[in-house]
This record gives structure tokens, C-alpha cells and sequence, in this order.
């Protein structure tokens, strides 16, 4: 039997506020261990939770960025539940009337095609603090509350989602959303952007959905796939069995490349969700939505309608390129630069990006700006080195900071394009290789090949390929017929 696969993702990212979401304390990483932390955080009894203004701001941002209805009216709600790291025994939540609901993001698919994934809502909600069991000897666990009330946004999407490569593409533009907005670092490593993805298959053409499977805490695109995957091949496994897929919460392994079964799934009613008694309903006027949105970036899908119509460029093109501000920013300086948009795209979407991923660093460190990048451009345009030496060029760039026009000096790269430079140089080839010209004389003309081929090594690749060609054409003469 054939199967579909269905998936939904919840996404919790952290939000980038200085201060946590119902007390005052920093939302700094890494500090000593429960040092940012206060009676309202640690969960003493007779504390009050007081509304950081800034969370519901970033929430509203994502919100309208990803085309949700802003509930003018929502509430706050406690989720319970018992866990060392959650000293007050409760979440806080939103649960029945989540802040934001009913949009959807759009992502590009590897064959080119663009996916509409509706989400269902966005809500806020506070961080629970952290357990850290002793290594080796130390039999002992402990816990760090620095993260308790540290804010977060929850996207949960509707089961849209058909396979891996579909559910990493929805994170990644997700992610970019929210690093455009400056809302979140995004960063997956440090677990600011994490996701549970709930996984299911029927046989295709099935009208109803099967019975799901939720993947709970990947951090690493990487592992979101290999989960989705080897969850679809359990599920299938188990089918073709005859046996039931149990709804449940699981975990990946990474080490094993496993999925493995952590608990029942919990109904929500195990939660006992209840409005929070000490929270007033949140309710945001218009002139507050209408005021964040008039601060919105150009965000990352209007990026890449405009690199279309202003540069010219092939939609394979945008998505990569727009993917964070500053490599958009970076090809828009070095296409300001230069004659051909799409040359300064190929650049950057192949060498810069190589190098960049060869360091293991960012645009931002980038040994090469984009100035400097655009100058090099510059020389290929104008004749001055062909575009084989180019890439020579900018490896030396790279390794040594020095601007292309110094190297191309220093080291004699300039293009051989003089026509009584190159005559010479052709009829040597000619005179070394008489089995090959008589055969081009006699009709084999794939031998022109050979010739441009020869000239560019007896130049050391200088020789401007356009001239060889139109220079070769011409000493051949014509073929026979
Ligand atoms: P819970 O909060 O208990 O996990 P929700 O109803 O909020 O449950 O759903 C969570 C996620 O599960 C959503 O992203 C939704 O799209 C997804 N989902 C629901 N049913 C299925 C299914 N049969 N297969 C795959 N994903 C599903
Ligand atoms: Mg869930
Ligand atoms: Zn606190």
C-alpha cells in the first residue's frame, strides 16, 4: 500500500526581550546559574505576575508578518503540571483564546514550487527552567531556574506539511521571519527555536488522517528530517504489520538515528487548563497593531518578488539569498556594483557562500565585503581578467585580504587580448598539433574545442576565450564539405 505523509509543527522560539515575561529579571544566556532569577520566577506563594509589554509587541509582529487575525481579546491560562524545573506547578499559557490565529507562511520547495502552510495560532507563554544531571560521580541533579519565565512564542501549523524536505523548508522560512523582525536569534544550538513535529501517514487519497506521533524537542534541521523520515518508516513498518500506531510522545536520538517512546500522549485535559486568576484578559486597541505594523521590515517573500522584478534574477535564485537580511543586504551592495545582477548573484550564491561555509563563519565575518567582491566582478566585466582567473583571484582575497586589482598586478593576470599578441601563440598550436588541424580541416569540427582548450593552457587561462574563438574561426579557414 502507498502512504501519504502528514505533519504538523509546533515551534517554540524565545523571544530576544531584556527582561522576562511576568518579572523583571534579565533573559541573558549563560549567566551563573539561578542568578537571574525572583520571587515571581522561582514561584513563591502571594507573588503577582506583571504583563511585559514587549512580549505581546513581538507576538503581534510575527503575527501580522505571517498573516494572522490579532485577537483583539485574548487570555492568559495555566497549564499544570508537576516538574522540578517548573517551581509554580503551572505554565502560563494561552490556550483557548490564543493572540494571534489563522494565518499561514509560505515556502519554496527544492523543484521550485511555493507552499502555502496555514498555521493554526500563535500564542505566548513563559519558559520553564532547566535540569542538569552530574556527569560521571556526581549522582546528584540540579536545577537552574534562569530560564524559568524567559518568553516564548508558540506557532503551531496545521498538518500541511507531506515529507521532510516540505517541513524543513516551512522551518527555515519560519526562522528567517523571525530573525527579519528581530523578534528571536533563532538559534537552534542554544534551543531559542526549537520544534515537537507531530507525524502521521494514511494511504494515499485517504480523506482522514492517521493517528499521530509527536517528536518532541529537535533542535537542528538536520534532525527535524531525519526524525520526520524515520518516524514515517516505523509508522509504515507497523501498518504493514497489521498493528496500530499509538498515539504517543516520543523522542529522537540522535546517536541511534532512533526515535523512542517517552510517554502517552497527554490529552489536554491532563493539563486541567484554567484562565489564570491573577492575569486580566489581554486586550490590544487597533492603534497598537496598526503602529507595529507600520514598523515591519520588508520581510523575507516581498525580498524575493523584488529581487525578481528589480534584478532580473530566476526565482531559484531568491530563497537562498534572501534567507538572512544580511546576505540580502550583501547581494544588493555587490549588484550595485556591477553591470549583471546575476553575476553578482552567482557569486554570491556559489564562491562567497562556499568559502563561507568552508570558514564556518557568517556574512557579517565575511574575509571578503562586498565591495571588494564587486570590484573583482568589475575586472571580468571589463575585459581585464577572464572569469577562470577570477576564481583564482578571489581564493587570494580570501586568504589574503588584499583588493583584486593588487593581486591581478602582482601577479601578471591581466587578459591576453590583443589579436597580434595571440596570432602567434595560435599558430604554434597549429604547428605542434598537424593531426589535429588537418582533421578540422577535413570536417571535425568538435576540434575546436581541442584548440581553445590548447590556448587557454599555453596562456595560463589569460587568454580572453571570446578572441581565441573568433581568432581560431578565422586562421582555420573554411571546412570542407
Ligand atoms: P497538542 O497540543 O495536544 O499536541 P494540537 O491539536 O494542538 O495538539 O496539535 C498539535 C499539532 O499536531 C498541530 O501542528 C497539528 O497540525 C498536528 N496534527 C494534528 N493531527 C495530526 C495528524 N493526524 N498527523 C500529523 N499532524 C497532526
Ligand atoms: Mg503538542
Ligand atoms: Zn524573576
Amino acid at each position: 500500500m502507498e502512504f501519504e505523509t502528514v505533519i504538523g509543527l509546533e515551534v517554540h522560539t524565545q523571544l530576544m526581550t531584556q527582561s522576562k515575561i511576568f518579572c523583571g529579571c534579565s533573559t541573558t544566556f549563560g549567566a551563573p546559574p539561578n542568578s537571574h532569577t525572583c520571587p515571581v520566577c522561582l514561584g513563591m506563594p502571594g507573588v503577582l505576575p506583571v504583563l511585559n509589554r514587549e512580549v505581546v509587541s513581538c507576538a503581534i509582529k510575527l503575527g501580522l508578518a505571517t498573516h494572522c487575525t490579532i485577537n483583539r481579546s485574548s487570555r492568559w491560562a495555566r497549564k499544570n503540571y508537576f516538574y522540578p524545573d517548573l517551581p509554580k506547578a503551572y505554565q502560563i499559557s494561552q490556550y483557548e483564546a490564543p493572540i494571534c490565529e489563522h494565518g499561514y507562511v509560505e515556502a519554496e520547495l527544492e523543484s521550485g514550487e511555493v507552499k502555502r502552510i496555514r498555521l493554526t495560532r500563535i500564542h505566548m507563554e513563559e519558559d520553564a527552567g532547566k535540569n542538569i544531571h552530574g556527569e560521571g560521580d556526581d549522582d546528584h541533579s540540579y536545577v537552574d531556574l534562569n530560564r524559568a519565565g524567559v518568553p516564548l512564542l508558540e506557532i503551531v501549523s496545521e498538518p500541511d506539511l507531506r515529507s521532510a524536505e516540505e517541513a524543513t523548508a516551512y522551518l527555515k522560512r519560519l526562522r528567517s521571519i523571525v530573525r527579519y523582525l528581530g523578534i528571536s536569534d533563532g538559534n537552534m544550538e542554544e534551543g531559542s527555536f526549537r520544534c515537537d513535529a507531530n507525524v502521521s501517514i494514511r494511504p494515499r487519497g485517504s480523506a482522514t488522517f492517521g493517528t499521530r506521533a509527536e517528536v518532541k524537542n529537535l533542535n537542528s534541521f538536520r534532525h527535524v528530517g531525519h526524525a520526520i523520515d524515520y518516524e514515517v518508516r516505523r509508522q509504515a513498518r507497523l501498518l504493514a504489520q497489521g498493528q496500530a500506531v499509538v498515539q504517543e510522545t516520543r523522542l529522537w536520538n540522535p546517536t541511534e538515528a532512533k526515535t523512542f517512546s517517552m510517554r502517552s500522549k497527554e490529552e489536554a485535559h491532563d493539563y486541567r487548563y484554567f484562565p489564570d486568576p491573577d492575569l486580566l484578559p489581554l486586550v490590544v486597541d487597533e492603534g497598537w497593531i496598526e503602529r507595529i505594523r507600520a514598523t515591519l521590515p520588508e520581510l523575507p517573500a516581498e525580498k524575493e518578488q523584488r529581487f525578481v522584478r528589480d534584478y532580473g534574477l530566476p526565482a531559484q535564485d531568491t530563497g537562498v539569498l534572501v534567507a538572512s537580511q544580511a546576505l540580502a543586504d550583501y547581494f544588493e551592495q555587490v549588484a550595485g556594483g556591477v553591470k549583471e545582477a546575476k553575476t553578482a548573484a552567482n557569486w554570491v550564491l556559489g564562491d562567497l557562500l562556499g568559502v563561507l561555509n568552508k570558514l564556518g563563519t557568517s556574512v557579517e565575518e565575511s574575509p571578503v565585503d562586498a565591495a571588494a567582491l564587486a570590484a573583482l566582478i568589475r575586472l571580468i566585466e571589463e575585459g581585464t581578467i577572464s572569469g577562470k582567473i577570477a576564481k583564482s583571484v578571489f581564493e587570494k582575497m580570501v586568504a589574503t585580504h588584499q583588493p583584486a586589482a593588487e593581486i591581478v598586478a602582482a601577479e601578471g593576470l591581466v587578459q591576453v587580448a590583443d589579436p597580434e599578441q595571440l596570432r602567434p601563440i595560435l599558430q604554434q598550436i597549429f604547428a605542434d598539433n598537424p593531426t589535429q588541424l588537418a582533421d578540422y580541416r577535413a570536417g571535425k569540427t568538435k576540434l575546436m574545442g581541442f584548440f581553445v582548450g590548447q590556448a587557454m593552457r599555453v596562456t595560463g587561462g589569460k587568454a580572453n576565450p571570446a578572441l581565441v574563438n573568433d581568432l581560431l574561426r578565422e586562421m582555420l579557414g573554411p571546412v570542407e564539405e
